[in-house]
């Protein structure tokens, strides 16, 4: 057993000790047969919330409606779920009800797919009554029943489906492919927020381009939001070197040639700061032709270096030698901020005798460029003389 599973053990005993069975479920048993790492550790109760928490001094009600406490133990969280079996999904969003049960293998028979649908007990003993260990050896992702049933139950299972394909390297089980195209139009009916978790997940698996062949194949990549004329640039495209969701949504809207970003974005439901950083990417993408130097002074060397790698991964070149150009060349500009200029902005109204006003911030603006770009150097007296020129410009003296 890993260090990881014999802490995660005591949660078990102390409910067993208890009188209730627990027992570890879903991805982490699937993760450790992998022999791959485990994300969190889930824990699958017979206790009931209450139960749950009169078991444990440190715990969190997160979805007691839900049967899901966290329990903290020795530093670690742990989500601790009541068995449950769900009722109907009515909206395609939740089940309508959900009731508790005393059975693990009801609350196994509800789970996804097979290899998600095991659990092991504190003595690491596997329970396993879907076939999840073969259809892992085999490298297949098959539904828990029948394929139609689940993914009309909940049509957001045809894309963890894709996503499971994306980080395992696995392929669909034939009548498992065939529902998830028939029934692609579902993902339709779905919130965007869940789409977007699994979407993004998706993209930054090992093998995304595979799992985007197969639902593009399958015409699933077209329900998606802003994807209904997508094709074969998804798949073409190197997903494997970016780093950030940012980066991620940058190049699907660089891939799509979407004009409307923010529009594009918000239809994803991406958060505040995801958008931010997305639409700054793609502005520095789209001033890659200004001198490198005000680009990397006005996007910054971080957004710069994310727009690089966008760009590497739809071309296809590898970007890390340039990135570490990227860096070199940002320590080397002259200034890295406005402030850093010889003459504050009232020194250059006062030098210029006229009030402040929109014009200043603009000849701000230009001298910090003519400093970054190289244009002149950044000693006061090279800074004063454009400011005198730009002053004779704008005022040429008369000679009457
Ligand atoms: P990862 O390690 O990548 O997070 P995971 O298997 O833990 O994978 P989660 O999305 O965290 O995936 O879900 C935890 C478990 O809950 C799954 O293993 C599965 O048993 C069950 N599950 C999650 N979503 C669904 C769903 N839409 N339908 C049925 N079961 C689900
Ligand atoms: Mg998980």
């Amino acid at each position: 057993m890993n260090d990881q599973f014999t802490a995660a053990a005591a949660v078990l005993k102390k409910l067993n000790q208890h009188g209730h069975e627990a027992f570890f479920v879903g991805g982490c048993v699937r993760d450790l047969i992998l022999k791959v790492p485990v994300n969190d550790i889930d824990i699958a109760t017979s206790a009931k919330p209450e139960e749950v928490i009169a078991v444990f001094p440190k715990t969190i009600p997160v979805g007691i409606e839900h049967g899901t406490v966290i329990v903290r133990e020795a530093g670690v969280s742990y989500e601790v779920t009541t068995f449950r079996t769900e009722g109907e999904y009515t909206d395609f969003r939740r089940p309508s009800s959900v009731s508790f049960t005393a059975s693990l293998e009801q609350d196994l028979a509800r789970r996804d797919f097979t290899f998600n649908a095991m659990a092991m007990d504190e003595e690491m003993r596997l329970y396993d009554p879907f076939g999840g260990k073969r259809a892992l050896q085999n490298k297949v992702i098959e539904t828990v029943g029948d394929s139609r049933e689940r993914f009309t139950e909940d049509p957001l299972r045809i894309m963890r489906a894709f996503r499971f394909a994306a980080k395992l390297g696995f392929i669909l089980e034939e009548r498992t492919k065939s529902a998830a195209g028939d029934l692609a139009f579902l993902l339709k009916k779905i919130s965007a927020e869940r789409k977007r978790d699994e979407w993004l997940k998706l993209l930054s698996s090992p093998y995304a381009v595979r799992a985007l062949k197969m639902m593009e194949s399958l015409s699933c990549l077209q329900q998606l939001p802003g994807l209904s004329s997508a094709s074969t640039e998804l798949s073409a495209a190197d997903w494997t070197n970016l780093r950030t969701n940012a980066e991620r949504m940058a190049l699907l809207a660089l891939l799509l040639k979407k004009t409307e970003i923010l529009h594009f974005l918000r239809e994803w439901k991406l958060s505040s700061s995801d958008i931010k950083m997305t639409s700054a990417i793609l502005s520095a993408v789209s001033v890659c032709r200004l001198p490198l130097s005000w680009n990397l002074y006005t996007s910054g060397v971080d957004t710069v270096i994310s727009a690089l790698r966008v760009c590497g991964a739809a071309a296809g070149f590898c970007t890390y030698a340039e990135e570490e150009r990227m860096q070199q060349a940002y320590q080397q500009l002259p200034i890295h901020a406005r402030s850093e200029l010889p003459v504050s902005g009232l020194e250059v109204s006062r030098f210029t005798g006229e009030k402040p006003g929109p014009w200043l911030g603009e000849l701000l603006m230009m001298l910090e460029k003519a400093v970054v770009t190289g244009e002149i150097t950044c000693s006061k007296e090279d800074v004063i003389q454009y400011i005198r020129r730009w002053k004779d410009e704008r005022n040429p003296p008369s000679h009457a």
